[in-house]
């Protein structure tokens, strides 16, 4: 069809499991290490926190891990997701590249991020955990979490990045409505939090804290677990099921991407999109460029170091080398709050010093006029984090016209903006600004990174 807008799976073409990069990669990633010890923390050291089923795949080795059927079941609820030929988008730019994005904006959440909530909560609720807690930023995670939680039985308690939490009350609502609890954190509940209110009581939040908050309540009884929203290899290998789908998608119209584009803020989208087409690169069946796009105010990639540093503020979880901004480091109360972690994941990290992927930083108002641009010609409002990814695409598309080149771009619509439409209106009555970050401010959270030999 010469025309066709949408290419969809069926229910029995999705697939049933998840890809595991590291046995493809040339050399394995550095493993975390014990704050204390600075030893490989092993298997017995993440058990206060995570069920074992979810260690071992953190460590696995084995290339594919089968998704349990109570999770393909819940997948299926919004699963295959659809992807799409930006037809309209390409007409406006006037670019011979053809554009397509794989939309996880159709998910209960509007984002990708119950793509590793729900199987998350099923290994929990496997192994016998009565409640889990988390942080979320923007409120994404949190939301795809509690709605996790609810179709498992579990118990869910959310600590909501402050500013967040004030800017956005329809996330806390719908978390609410799944039946969780959201603190406002830092909150008086923990030390952590606790510890940050006396040094500023009218503090903004950041996800290092909110972290360290639901990190130390789950710490301290044995049935209650904590659960990550991105970062961490196991997320990573759930969120594949987004590139597997693509992959057959493309197939379906013939086509293999010259650029795969999408945003990192802990990596997990991205790599999810891309992971399983690097398998094909890696083979040698096909070639695209892979390019991750975070703000220009949280840019870990292209700013941080790459070096051991803690995942939380309080410096409560294993050392994870990746590049960092400095634990200590608090981006500022962008519009793209699913952006604002101070690292980047360990296993994206790693593959891009292995030199498998580029990245680029871009300011907010550039994304959202793209955001904008896209919303105008295709119909759907973006989440404020994949409006980075379509700023890089619509940069590319810009590149083609010019040179005449008729790329195929892939690029990860990871959400819709639906709960986020004060953004498009700072971004629309001009309010919006593109704040730099001083170097100054770089160099003083990176002078906080732990002393590693
Ligand atoms: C959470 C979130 C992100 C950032 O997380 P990644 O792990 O980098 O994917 C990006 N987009 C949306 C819509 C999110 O909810």
């Amino acid at each position: 069809m010469a025309d066709q807008h949408k290419i969809l799976l069926d229910e029995s073409e999705m697939p049933t499991r998840w890809y595991n990069i590291v046995p493809d990669l040339p050399a394995p990633p550095p493993p975390p290490l014990h704050p204390g010890t600075l030893q490989p923390v092993g298997p017995d050291d993440l058990a206060p926190l995570f069920p074992m089923d979810l260690i071992l795949q953190e460590v696995s080795g084995e290339r594919y891990v089968d998704i349990p059927d109570e999770v393909q079941d819940v997948y299926r609820l919004w699963r295959p997701s659809p992807l799409y030929r930006a037809r309209r988008l390409e007409q406006v730019l006037g670019t011979p590249a053809r554009i397509y994005y794989k939309y996880e904006g159709v998910s209960p959440a509007g984002s990708h991020k119950p793509n590793t909530a729900v199987p998350q909560a099923y290994y929990n609720a496997k192994a016998g955990a009565r409640k889990l807690t988390t942080e979320t930023g923007a409120g994404q995670w949190g939301t795809a979490l509690a709605l996790a939680c609810a179709m498992f039985g579990l118990e869910c308690e959310v600590w909501q990045v402050a500013a967040s939490y004030d800017q956005k009350p329809y996330r806390r609502m719908m978390i609410e409505t799944f039946g969780a609890t959201v603190h406002r954190s830092p909150s008086p509940l923990t030390a952590a939090g606790r510890a940050q209110l006396e040094k500023d009581p009218d503090h903004t939040g950041s996800l290092g804290i909110a972290i360290s908050e639901a990190v130390e309540v789950a710490a301290q009884s044995e049935d209650v677990k904590y659960a990550l929203g991105s970062v961490l290899n196991h997320v990573l290998l759930h969120q594949t099921i987004i590139g597997e789908e693509a992959l057959l998608q493309l197939a379906k119209v013939g086509e293999t991407p010259d650029l795969i584009v999408g945003c990192t803020g802990g990596g997990s989208n991205f790599a999810g999109l891309s992971f399983p087409f690097l398998r094909e690169k890696l083979a040698g069946r096909i070639d695209p460029v892979i390019r991750a796009v975070e703000p220009a105010s949280c840019p870990s990639l292209t700013h941080g170091v790459y070096a051991y540093d803690f995942g939380d503020t309080a410096g409560m979880t294993p050392l994870m080398k990746m590049h960092t901004l400095g634990h200590d480091f608090v981006p500022d109360p962008i519009h793209a709050g699913g952006l604002r972690y101070h690292g980047m994941s360990p296993l994206i990290s790693h593959v891009y010093e292995l030199g498998l992927m580029e990245a680029v930083a871009i300011g907010q108002r550039e994304c959202f006029a793209a955001g904008v641009q896209f919303a105008r010609a295709e119909g759907i409002v973006p989440a404020p984090e994949p409006t980075h990814a379509l700023a890089e695409t619509v940069r590319e598309a810009l590149r083609a016209k010019e040179s005449g080149q008729e790329t195929v771009i892939l690029t990860a619509l990871c959400g819709h903006g639906h709960l986020d439409l004060p953004a498009y209106e700072a971004f629309l009555s001009g309010r919006m600004t593109d704040e730099a970050v001083s170097e100054e401010r770089f160099a003083a959270a990176l002078a906080t990174l732990p002393a590693v030999p």
